[in-house]
C-alpha cells in the first residue's frame, strides 16, 4: 500500500480522518508509523497529499490531512478482457488499476468458461476491491470505469463502435505479424484474448470492428504479462516526461 486511499466516511472532519480494521492494520504492521509521521493519503475520487499520524493504538488510526495534489491523469485507455481464470482475475483487475487504464470491459469469449462470470470474484464488491488495491499501488485515487459484457456479439456490433470512435482499436493476437504501431490516435482500444485465445471467428468480428491485429512476437505470454508488456508500449507517448538523468561519468 503505497497510498492510504480514505473514503468520505472515514472523514471526522474536513482536514481529518480516522481509520481502522485493513489500513489501520497495515499502517501499524507494514509501514510501523508511529505518531508525528507522514503517509501519503488520498480521498478516492479526489485529491492526494499527506496525512500526519495523531493517533495510532490498535482501534484507530487517526490523521491530520493536507490533500493538495491532483492524482495522476489517466491513460486514455480502454481494456477489453476475455474475463480470465478467477485466480487470475484480480491479479489483472489490480493492474490494470495500477496501470492507469480509464476503462476496462470484462467480455465474454468462446474459450471463457462459463463457470468464471459466476466465481464469487466477479462479483461487484471483490472487482471493486480489487480496483482500490491497484490505486493504493500505484498511488491514485480514481477509479476506472468497469463494465460487464455478458455477450460477445451485442459488445462488438453496438458498444466497441462506439469505443473506437476517433481512436485506435487493436487486438492482441500472439500469431499477429504487426507489433504496436508508435503512433497512435487517442483514444486506444486494447482487446487481450481469454486463456485459450480469440477464435478465428471472434478475430474476425473485432477485425470487422475497426481492431488492428498486434502480436509481440511469437512468445505466448500469460494474460497479465500479454496486459503490462502491452499497455507498458501502448502509454509511451502519453506518460509525463521523465527529467533526463545526468550522463553517468557526470555522477559523483
Ligand atoms: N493459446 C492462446 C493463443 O494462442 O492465443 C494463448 C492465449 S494468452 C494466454 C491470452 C491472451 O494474451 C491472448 O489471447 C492475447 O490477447 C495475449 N497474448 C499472449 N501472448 C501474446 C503475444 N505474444 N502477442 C500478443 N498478444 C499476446
Amino acid at each position: 500500500m503505497n497510498l492510504v486511499l480514505l473514503f468520505p466516511e472515514d472523514l471526522v472532519a474536513p482536514d481529518r480522518a480516522r481509520l481502522a480494521g485493513r489500513r489501520l492494520a497495515h499502517v501499524r504492521e507494514v509501514h510501523r508509523a508511529a505518531v508525528g509521521d507522514d503517509l501519503a493519503v488520498g480521498l478516492l475520487g479526489g485529491k492526494m497529499g499527506r496525512g500526519r499520524v495523531r493517533r495510532l493504538d490498535g482501534e484507530a488510526l487517526e490523521l491530520d490531512l493536507a490533500l493538495d495534489q491532483d492524482p495522476p491523469p489517466k491513460l486514455p485507455l480502454t481494456l477489453v478482457i476475455a474475463v480470465p481464470r478467477p485466480k487470475v482475475l484480480n491479479r489483472v483487475v489490480a493492474a490494470s488499476a495500477s496501470l492507469g487504464v480509464a476503462r476496462i470491459v470484462l467480455v465474454n469469449a468462446w474459450k471463457v468458461e462459463k463457470a468464471y462470470w459466476s466465481s464469487p470474484r466477479m462479483a461487484p464488491e471483490n472487482l471493486r476491491q480489487q480496483l482500490l488495491l491497484g490505486l493504493e499501488q500505484a498511488k491514485d485515487t480514481v477509479l476506472p470505469e468497469l463494465r460487464l459484457a455478458r455477450l460477445f456479439r451485442p459488445f462488438v456490433e453496438d458498444a466497441l463502435p462506439v469505443l473506437l470512435q476517433g481512436g485506435t482499436g487493436l487486438l492482441a493476437h500472439p500469431g499477429a505479424e504487426q507489433g504496436p504501431p508508435r503512433v497512435l490516435a487517442a483514444p486506444l482500444t486494447l482487446a487481450i484474448g481469454p486463456e485459450g485465445g480469440w477464435i478465428e471467428a471472434e478475430r474476425a468480428s473485432l477485425q470487422g470492428a475497426g481492431m488492428h491485429p498486434v502480436g509481440l512476437g511469437p512468445r505466448i505470454l500469460r494474460t497479465e504479462t500479454a496486459l503490462a508488456a502491452l499497455v507498458g508500449q501502448l502509454a509511451l507517448p502519453f506518460q509525463v516526461p521523465c527529467t533526463t538523468p545526468p550522463p553517468l561519468e557526470g555522477r559523483s
